[in-house]
C-alpha cells in the first residue's frame, strides 16, 4: 500500500488552518507515515455549523483550534476554500473514518472506540473485526459520568488511534481532556459514524449526496435537529458580514 502522500498546503479559514485534500482515501493515508507508523494528533472534520460555533464561542474555537487535522466535511467550506483559490474535495466524516478503519485493519494498529449507544458501539466493534480486521484494544458507549475513569482504560489499552463518536461539542472537549493526560496517540471525533456504519441512520441516497442536499435529509429523518441546521443560515448571514 502507497502510504506517502503528498499533502496540499494548509489554508486558514476564519483563523483555523483547514487541511485540503482531494479524496477520502489519500486523507485517511495521510494519517500514517511511510513506515506504516500512525501520526498522533487530533482530526477534527469541519462543517459550517462548528465554524458558526467557533464564531460565537471562542472557548471552542480554542480547542478546535489544537486539532492537527481540520478537514472541510461539508460543502459550504469547500467552497470558502474555492473562493480562496485553493482546491479540495468535501471529506464526510464518516466515510473518512470507514477507511481509516480499514487501514487500521492492515497496520493491525490498537484502536479503541468510544461513542454512541452501548448497542451501536457493540455492533460497530463486531462490523469493525469482521470487515476490516480491526485490532480493538477497548471501547466504551458514550454515555458515562467519570472521564477520568474512560481516560485510565484508554491509556491501560495503549490505543495509537482513539475514534470518538459522542456529537459536537461533547466529543471534542473529552478529546481535549484526554489528550493531555494521554497525548501520545490519534484522536479523530467521528460523531454519528458508527450509526451509520450500522446502518442505525441511513445516509442520503447518493443523487441526494451528489447535488449537496445531504443536510436537508437529515433534517427530514432526524427532525430534532432542526436548531443545528439553522445554523446555516447563521452561516449565511456571518458570511454576507465577511466573517469567513
Ligand atoms: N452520543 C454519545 N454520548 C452523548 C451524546 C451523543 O455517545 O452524550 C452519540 C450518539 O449516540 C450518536 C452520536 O453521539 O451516536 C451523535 O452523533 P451526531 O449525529 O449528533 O454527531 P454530529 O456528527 O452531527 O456531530
Amino acid at each position: 500500500m502507497n502510504t506517502t502522500v503528498k499533502q496540499l498546503s494548509k489554508i486558514t479559514l476564519a483563523d483555523l488552518a483547514i487541511q485540503p485534500f482531494l479524496e477520502v482515501n489519500s486523507a485517511a493515508d495521510s494519517f500514517y507515515n511511510t513506515s506504516g507508523k500512525i501520526k498522533t494528533g487530533f482530526a477534527v472534520a469541519i462543517n459550517a455549523e462548528k465554524l458558526v460555533t467557533c464564531y460565537q464561542d471562542p472557548a471552542y474555537k480554542q480547542l478546535i483550534s489544537t486539532s492537527t487535522v481540520a478537514f472541510a466535511d461539508g460543502i459550504p467550506v469547500v467552497w470558502l476554500m474555492s473562493r480562496k483559490g485553493k482546491a479540495g474535495k468535501r471529506i464526510p466524516g464518516c466515510e473518512l473514518w470507514e477507511s481509516l478503519m480499514q487501514k487500521a485493519g492492515v497496520h493491525q494498529s490498537f484502536v479503541y472506540l468510544l461513542g454512541a449507544s452501548e448497542r451501536v458501539n457493540a455492533l460497530t466493534q463486531i462490523k469493525l473485526q469482521q470487515q476490516y480486521h480491526v485490532n480493538i484494544v477497548g471501547a466504551h458507549s458514550g454515555y458515562f459520568d467519570d472521564n477520568g475513569l474512560i481516560i485510565e482504560q484508554i491509556t491501560k489499552s495503549r490505543a495509537q488511534i482513539v475514534c470518538v463518536a459522542m456529537g459536537s461539542p461533547k466529543q471534542e472537549k473529552f478529546i481535549a481532556e484526554c489528550r493531555e493526560k494521554y497525548p501520545n496517540t490519534l484522536y479523530i471525533g467521528v460523531g454519528g459514524s458508527y450509526d451509520v456504519f450500522v446502518d442505525e441512520v441511513k445516509r442520503a441516497p447518493r443523487w441526494m449526496q451528489r447535488i449537496h442536499l445531504e443536510w436537508l435529509f437529515r433534517l427530514v429523518v432526524q427532525p430534532t435537529r432542526i436548531s443545528r441546521q439553522l445554523r446555516l443560515l447563521q452561516f449565511i448571514g456571518l458570511f454576507i458580514r465577511g466573517k469567513f
